[in-house]
């Protein structure tokens, strides 16, 4: 008895939190794991975001690192139940946290680190982290910032064991400035961060309505069959059509509410959008959408007169 203990004690001390992650097959070699529908807490220890990996013959390439070191380690773990194979590389889609904290682990691990400009620009070694003030030093722990080995601006092409990965920002600002997409060829498979979520809502705090909807089209322009969200199951062609209709549908009323002459105190009693009150986090979200939508079209608007 003594003895199992002493293993939960060292495993407990070796992974902090337990996350059970479990790699679902989207198609062949491309592997992810999907996140929670919800806000970070310190229940799901920030796994609330999806991570992906793709399997070549010479190694792994990673989609976003997740929340946490320790998520990092667990998700490389069942990776090397797969294959006992190195990652190579980790592409960083955008500068959120939930999406990158792993890269420690990964860069621990020999892995070279890619993404935009913008996580050079704003993430500081040091700083406090949103991911960190929620979750506290024990589930965060050695979860630490490192810089990126390469920066994309534009776009990348890697290769890696015959694989190609095409690495492209589609709009300037979308989700975040700079958002970055990973399309492999050979699987039609498109990797698009927070550029689509699904079965929850977006936040359009850092980004803009009007870039999210010019990436929508980018996206549905590859033709891809497998999209693949920061946030969300579905990963079929239908992926992207529940959060376009949502779009523009903010467009449309805040449109329509700045045609009205509806000042910003009165907005968010205007455009309620019930049909979409079921959906995850609208109680948090989408109120400060409409917000976020009508500065932007109101902006808009102004540059036109
Ligand atoms: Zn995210």
């Amino acid at each position: 008895m003594k003895n199992i203990y002493l293993v939960l004690l060292t495993l407990s001390f070796t992974y902090g939190f337990e996350y059970n992650l479990k790699p679902k097959k989207v198609t062949e070699g491309v592997y992810c794991f999907f996140g929670k529908l919800e806000n970070i807490n310190k229940q799901n220890a920030g796994n609330m975001v999806n991570s992906c990996f793709v399997q070549t013959k010479e190694g792994f390439v990673v989609i976003d690192s997740g929340p946490t070191f320790s998520y990092a380690a667990q998700a490389y773990d069942q990776m090397q139940h797969i294959a006992k194979l190195p990652v190579k590389y980790v592409i960083n889609t955008h500068d959120h946290d939930d999406h990158w904290l792993g890269n420690s682990f990964y860069k621990s691990k020999g892995a070279l680190l890619i993404g935009p400009r913008t996580y050079d620009q704003n993430i500081v070694a040091g700083m406090t982290t949103r991911m960190q003030s929620v979750l506290g030093e024990t589930l965060y722990a050695k979860t630490q910032i490192v810089k990126l080995d390469t920066i994309v601006d534009d776009n990348l092409t890697l290769s890696l064991g015959k694989e190609k990965f095409e690495i492209k920002q589609l709009v300037d600002t979308a989700h975040t400035k700079g958002d970055l997409v990973v399309f492999l060829p050979s699987q039609k498979s498109l990797f698009v961060g927070d550029l689509v979520f699904n079965g929850r809502l977006t936040s359009l705090r850092d980004g803009s309505l009007m870039g999210s909807l010019n990436a929508l089209d980018k996206i549905d322009a590859y033709h891809a069959k497998y999209v693949i969200g920061g946030h969300g199951y579905e990963t079929d062609t239908n992926a992207t059509k529940q959060f376009k209709s949502y779009l523009l549908e903010i467009k449309e009323e805040v449109q329509k509410a700045l045609d009205d002459d509806i000042g910003m105190e009165s907005i968010t009693k205007k455009v309620m959008m019930p049909t979409y009150k079921k959906m995850k986090l609208y109680d948090v979200l989408h109120a400060r959408n409409v917000l976020d939508a009508y500065k932007e079209l109101e902006m808009i608007e102004d540059d036109e007169e």
